[in-house]
């Protein structure tokens, strides 16, 4: 069976450079604030991650646009959301 991975790396992504539809609104509370780091966890694409100064760091490459880190960014509601603009972001190959 195919794995999850291997999935992934069927779908085709289209960058916008300049314009990510996903942002953090306030880095610091995700520094010092957030002690469940969900987004850091939940995302599929691993658009998530740290940085060496504890500070939390995201890029839109891969993103699925599930939705999941805003849903989970529940307790500071930190996460500015939006689809792509038309023509940009996962395009998704089905079958
Ligand atoms: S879950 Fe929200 S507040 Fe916590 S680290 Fe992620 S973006 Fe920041
Ligand atoms: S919308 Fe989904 S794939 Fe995109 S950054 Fe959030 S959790 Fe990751």
């Amino acid at each position: 069976m195919m794995k999850v991975e291997q999935k992934l790396f069927e779908n085709r992504y289209r960058i916008d450079e300049g314009h990510g539809h996903v942002a953090i609104r306030e880095p610091e509370i995700c520094r010092e604030r957030c002690t469940t780091r969900s987004c850091t966890w939940c995302c599929p694409a691993g658009c998530y991650g740290t940085d060496e100064d504890g500070g939390v760091v995201l890029s839109n490459d891969g993103c699925l646009e599930c939705g999941t880190c805003r849903l989970l960014c529940d307790e500071f509601d930190n996460i500015d959301w939006s689809y792509p603009r038309g023509g940009y972001g996962v395009l998704y190959k089905f079958g």
